[in-house]
């Protein structure tokens, strides 16, 4: 007999530790089509009702769709239009269970996070894409460990387009420039959000401190001197960053491996951010909603290596510290019961990725895409 946790209302006394056992009782049912009959509850402190279908991952859904064999054909290459063919139905259900499956990954991420152990340095690059037309390009900012390739988070910031242009192109951008507005110093933001995130979650000792790998980007070098992780250093909280030139080859000799790693493998396995093709991103926002897909899916169920032999499972998490029982139990409960924003502490990116908010140059300010009420309760 199921038993629900809590009250679903953000505002009740019971939503986040009910301190009665006896706060709720059964209200009768009510017919789906998508799951049978559903037994409904009562509140005795807010006298609201809700559903044992509140507390799934499928809450609010019309039909189910599979949800971790989407993770996976969306993690493999597969663009919107494809996926929406392959499960046979609009890509607004793509898009609406794909930001199911981000805000549940974002709720497992912030949770196995805190279990990383490793003191290995950490490499951060920008992964360059477009949104919508390549007038507005992005730079998303993404951190991974160099050894484990563990990805910390991603941010996302829209940046002018620059470079080489035809006389044609000049006056289509002054076009369409006109009356937009840019975030200033978005790179240099992007970074500090990674910053922050490392600040507040990595354990920095005298033993072992925090090594940042770059490349020799300006922004980089005025977003670090200004962090609290080098402003407020002592013998004990050491942080250093190493820049490393984009000339140097590729290899896996080069100490930012790790990222052009990363930006091989995103361009390799997410449509979207593939190069000359139809399948760039339309909606920012839904382009990191998918990005946060993949980065759990790559953190937490991806084989670590693909030429070890099949017995060996570990993941990138596992090789970063993260217990492997653990994460298994919670990728089970990611694709069952449903979590609630309420209940999180969200890092800032990892906020804006749930929210779906990206800076718009059009509306010269952040701007949060449209969610169903039972996303943000
Ligand atoms: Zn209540």
């Amino acid at each position: 007999m199921y038993t629900p946790p809590f009250c679903p209302y953000a505002a009740c006394s019971c939503h986040i530790d009910p301190p009665d056992p006896k706060w709720w009782s059964r209200d009768g049912f009510h017919a789906t089509k998508a799951f049978g009959n559903v037994q409904r509850y009562v509140c005795h402190a807010c006298g609201r009702t809700f559903s044992e279908q509140t507390f799934s991952v499928h809450f609010y859904a019309k039909f189910v769709l599979d949800l971790p064999r989407l993770e996976r054909l969306s993690a493999s290459s597969m663009s919107l239009r494809a996926l929406s063919r392959e499960f046979h139905c609009s890509c607004d259900s793509v898009i609406n269970r794909n930001d199911r499956i981000a805000r549940q990954g974002i709720a497992l991420h912030t949770a196995l996070r805190r279990m990383v152990t490793t003191t290995e340095p950490v490499c951060f690059d920008g992964l360059v894409s477009f949104d919508r037309s390549q007038y507005f390009p992005s730079d998303i900012g993404l951190s991974i460990t160099a050894k484990s390739r563990y990805i910390y988070g991603a941010s996302h910031a829209t940046t002018r387009r620059s470079g080489a242009m035809r006389d044609e192109q000049k006056v289509r951008r002054d076009c369409l420039y006109e009356g937009t507005n840019f975030e200033k110093k978005a790179v240099e933001r992007s970074f500090t959000e990674h910053l922050d995130l490392l600040a507040d979650e990595r354990i920095i000792t005298k033993d072992a401190p925090l090594v940042l790998i770059t490349d020799e980007k300006k922004e980089y070098v005025r977003a670090f001197c200004k962090h609290r992780l080098y402003r407020d250093q002592d013998e004990n909280h050491r942080c250093v960053q190493i820049q490393v030139p984009s000339t140097w080859k590729r290899t896996c000799s080069n100490p930012l491996f790790a990222s052009n790693y990363l930006d091989r493998e995103i361009r390799k396995d997410q449509a979207n951010h593939r190069r000359e093709t139809a399948c760039h991103s339309r909606n920012a926002a839904n382009s990191m909603s998918r990005l946060y897909s993949y980065i759990v899916w790559h953190n937490y169920h991806k084989r670590y290596l693909v030429k070890w032999p099949v017995h060996m499972k570990a993941t990138a998490a596992e090789k970063a510290g993260v217990n492997r029982d653990e994460q298994l139990r919670l990728r089970q409960l990611m694709f069952t019961r449903r979590s609630f924003l309420s209940h999180l502490s969200l890092a800032a990116m990892d906020y804006k990725a749930w929210n779906k908010t990206v800076f718009s140059p059009l509306a010269g300010t952040l701007v949060s895409g449209t969610l169903p009420a039972f996303a943000l309760s």
